[in-house]
This record gives structure tokens, sequence and C-alpha cells, in this order.
């Protein structure tokens, strides 16, 4: 596909859309809605606050939102007054809260009343910010869901403003044209720190019209779709494959707050959304709910995995549940979210030897190198660290030069990834490098071993890591969770995979436990496991 964009920024793409089809649904959220033209209207008026209130050119402002229509408002007026979007984790708690504002310099603080008054409030007066926003979930809809919504009252605080208040009192006002250029900075993403001190993604404009445009055209989705919003939008998954790939489309972006199964079965069903992207183990949350048919996703016409690896008894479990074919995407928030994608309609190959499940071929564009300890690169087929290049790879980390030109040597992003790629193009990961095990002196990637431990009929999730071993120096120990109604030994487990792999891979304890720990994301926490000690 024609990947070229007209559009020289991020709000132009909006724009575009705008022009295209003004009364059309850019949000559902329950049973609200908001127009473009109300998107609009309402992100006018709330830049023309900003910029009343002295906000300046490059200025951040914090969103500490779950999945609710006022983030895309916040997003497009951030853009309007010139500023950057600082996108935090809903489930960040007042250490990480505090981090994240001290590390991006934010000013303008927009939260949930019920996050700010938990977290935010301690945190806030040691922080540059210096006006808070705070608005509720339950605005922009009448039906406060018991299953999401038991508890939050509307609460105001000393020191903070209705977002909804001055959105009404500079309604009808019009900021006055920005210019934002490509290489502008439109997010700042936090990594998440499964890897280290959480770093600033600076996600340029250019950055986000590319994948935005990628998204909607690689997973063929067109105009008359809509798109369900499955994970969270602070998220580069959100970021881009739902609210970029909603503005580009254009099409309406169907919010349900958080990830709840049960929601978001009841909410499938009522909007009947045609696209969706995210991570595996939230679809096998929804096909795990006792409520859960084929029938709630009959409405979806393409369907991708993102963000956490996937196995290829999990992808046919997806055919299983949905009679639908699960792409793969692979991306980092260093790439602005897709680097490499399963192109749509095609399955993706298996590799014979290691049994992984290929993430996809580079999108256009992107040049993806696989590479060895120095740089060079390593002949096809041969596995090395995943470098990529191409127009979604962030110019740097915000404030952190070294880190920069540490993962970021003349703009190739080492992604930390270890893979390969076939001699047809596609990518394969093998894990990643910091998770590799040393049992004996042999290398053991902990994706292998559960993959193998997937393929058990009673497991639900696995998560290996390795354990300090005074004979072999490390050993594989496994943890599992299984599936509803099964039963499995964790001796029954070992010698699942005892009699599948090579003995120095299989893991010589395995512990059952009820639910892996994730991060919002869905990616299954091998750290915490680790520092567990159990
Ligand atoms: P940190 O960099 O601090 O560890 P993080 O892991 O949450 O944070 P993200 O950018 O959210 O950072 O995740 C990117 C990583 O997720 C990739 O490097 C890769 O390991 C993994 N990943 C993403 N998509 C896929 C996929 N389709 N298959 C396998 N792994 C994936």
């Amino acid at each position: 596909p024609d990947l070229d964009s007209e559009h020289p920024n991020a709000l132009e793409m909006f724009r575009a859309g705008l022009a295209a089809d003004p009364d059309g649904v850019a949000v559902v959220y329950f049973d609200g809605t908001l127009t473009r033209r109300e998107l609009d209207a309402q992100s006018d008026a709330l830049a023309s606050a900003l910029l009343a209130g002295g906000f300046g050119a490059g200025e951040r402002l914090a969103v500490y939102l779950q999945n609710v229509p006022q983030f895309v408002v916040c997003m497009l007026a951030t853009w309007k007054a010139g500023g950057v979007l600082v996108s935090i984790n809903p489930m960040s708690r007042a250490r990480e809260l505090s981090y994240l504002l001290q590390d991006s310099g934010a000013t303008v603080l927009v939260a949930l009343e019920s996050l700010y008054d938990e977290v935010g409030r301690d945190v806030v007066p040691d922080t540059a910010v210096r006006l808070v926003l705070t608005t509720s979930e339950l605005d922009h809809q009448t039906r406060d869901d018991p299953r999401l919504f038991a508890g939050i009252t509307r609460q105001r605080h000393e020191g903070t403003t209705d977002l909804a208040t001055l959105v009404a009192q500079h309604a009808g006002e019009v900021p006055p044209p920005v210019v934002l250029a490509g290489d502008d900075v439109a997010f700042l993403t936090y990594t998440s720190g499964t890897t280290g001190v959480p770093k600033g993604a600076m996600n340029t404009h250019r950055n986000v019209v590319f994948t935005s445009r990628v998204y909607r055209e690689w997973a063929r989705f067109q105009r008359g779709g809509s798109i369900f919003g499955i994970a969270p939008l602070f998220h580069i998954t959100g970021l881009i494959g739902h609210i970029g790939a909603s503005f580009d489309a254009p099409a309406p972006l169907v919010l349900a707050y958080r990830f709840e199964p049960n929601v978001v079965l009841d909410a499938l069903l009522e909007h009947r959304p045609t696209y969706t992207i995210g991570a595996i183990t939230a679809f096998n949350a929804l096909f795990n709910a006792p409520a859960f048919t084929k029938d709630h996703f009959a409405s979806f016409t393409s369907t991708y995995s993102g963000g956490a690896a996937i196995s290829p008894t999990a992808e046919k479990a997806f055919l299983a549940a949905t009679g639908l074919q699960v792409h793969n995407a692979y991306g980092l928030t260093e790439t602005t979210s897709p680097m490499t994608l399963t192109p749509f309609g095609t399955p993706s190959p298996v590799d014979p030897t290691s049994g992984a499940l290929s993430v996809g071929t580079p999108v256009p564009g992107t040049i993806v190198r696989i590479q060895d300890e120095v740089g060079h690169d390593v002949p096809l087929g041969e596995v090395g660290e995943i470098v990529a290049d191409g127009p979604q790879v962030v110019a740097g980390y915000w404030g952190k030069p070294d880190e920069t030109a540490a993962n970021l040597p003349g703009g190739a992003l080492k992604s930390g990834d270890v893979g390969f790629m076939s001699p047809e193009g596609w990518i394969f990961i093998v894990d990643r490098k910091k998770d590799m095990i040393n049992a004996s002196g042999y290398k053991v990637w902990p994706r292998e071993v559960e993959d193998v431990l997937a393929e058990h009929a009673a497991v639900r999730e696995a998560a290996v890591i390795g354990v300090p071993d005074e004979r072999r120096g490390e050993t594989v120990k496994a943890f599992v969770s299984l599936k509803p109604g099964t039963s499995a030994t964790p001796e029954e487990l070992v010698a699942h995979c005892k009699e599948r792999m090579a003995a120095y891979k299989y893991p010589r304890e395995v512990v059952v436990i009820d639910e892996l720990p994730k991060t919002v994301t869905g990616k299954i926490l091998r750290r915490e496991l680790r520092t567990r000690g159990v």
C-alpha cells in the first residue's frame, strides 16, 4: 500500500477526517457519543483555555486517564495549543506518577477525579504542574455500569479545575493557527520499565502520522467500520492502533473505560466493531469468560494481536474461539507501535526449529536488521538483536542523551529483542535479550519453554524464568495458571516439557498460581516473578 501521507502533522490528520465527515461519530463511550465536529469544538475550547492560561509551544500536558473520551479531547487540545501530550499509565501509583511528572516536566495535568483523589493530590505539589484539571469517568455517558463504576462519585478538590466547566467557559473560542512540524514531538510515551527505569520516548508527528496510516492500511480497515479500543489508550498500541487509526480512517472509536471482560463483551454486541488490536492475554480473558460466544466477535473483519508474544497454540485457540485469524503486530514504544505486521489475510508462518510464530514482515519504508553484539548484520536465518530503522523510529528519549546514544545509535533502534529473519523476509522473535537463561552454558529462551507449556491442555498462561542453581549456574523455573475447570500437577507439567525438549531446556520446577503478574497492556512480568522469590 501507498503509505505516503499528505498530512504534515497528526492534527491535520484529524482535520482531514473532520472535513470529510464532520458529523460522523468520532468516539463512542457506552450510551454517549462525540461527533468529529463536537470533538473539534471541545478541543478548540480546551486549547483556548490553555493558551489563555499561558501554555506555550512545546509545553507538556499529562493525561492520567482511563479509556474515556476526554483522553482524545485532551490530545487534540494539546496539539492545537502547540504542546506535547504525556500519556501516563492510569495504574501508576504515587512513586511512579511522581517520577513521570518530574521527568516530563508537565505543567498541566488532566486526571480522573478518582485517581487524583487516591494518588495525585499528594504527588502534584512537588512537581512543575501548575494547572490540574479533573474529570469523571461518569461524564460523556448516562449509564453508570456498577461493574465498573461502583463506589465512584463525582468529587471536586480544592486547587483543581473541572475540565467540563473550563471547556464550557471557553465554548465557541477557536485557538489561533498552530505550526506543527513533522519533527515536533507529539507524545512522550514512557516505556513501562520492564527492563529498567521508564524512559520517555519522543514520538514525533511524523512518527504518528506514519504508523496510524500503517494500521489503517495493513489492517484493511476502511471507512464504514469501527475500532474497538481493547488496549489502554495511554500505551502506544492504544495511541496509534486506536486513536491514530480512527483519525486517519476516519472511523468511530469505541471506548469502554477499562478492560473488564463482561463489560467488553456487552459492548461488542452493542456496537458491533469491525477492527481491533490488543494483547493476546486480553483476548484470552474474553474467550475464558463464561458469557463468551462466537457471536461476540462476529462483526470483526480484522483482528491484530500486539505488544506481547503470541504462540502458535494461542493463534489456533483464537481461531477456534472466533473463527477469525489473528494477525501479529510487533513493535515498541520507540517504534511508535508497528515495526512488523502480519499482512492482512496472510497466515503467519511457524519456524519449524524453534516452533515460534512469525511476528510478520517489516512495514513499508522500514528496514529491519539482525545484528551481532558489535553491530554487524548476521546472515539470514541466524539469531541476533533486532534493529529497526524507519519513519516510525523515535528521535530519542526525553532528557536522556546517554540512553538515546546507546539504544538509537545512528538513529536506528536496538530493540533489545533477539530474533532472526527467514529467507522470505519473515521476522521471528526468539525472546528479549535480558530474559535469556544460561543453564550450564546453554542458552535457554523462556518463550520457547512457555510455548511448549501452552500446548498442555490445562495451561492457560505460562511464564518462565532462570533461577540461581549451584550446579548449572541457572536453572529453568516455570509459573503457570490453569484454565478454569481443569487440573494438572507440577510433576505432570514438568514431564510434559521433558518429553518435548532438550534436557537443558525443560523446567526443573513448575509452580501453579492463580494469575500471572502482568502489565496493564497484558505483558507478563517475568521480572516480578524473579523478585518474588517463590
Ligand atoms: P520496557 O522497554 O521498559 O521493558 P515495555 O516492554 O513495556 O517497556 P513496550 O514498548 O510496551 O515496552 O514493549 C515492547 C516489547 O514488547 C518488545 O520489545 C517485545 O519484547 C514485546 N513485543 C511487542 N509486540 C510483540 C509481539 N507481537 N510478539 C512478541 N513480543 C512482542
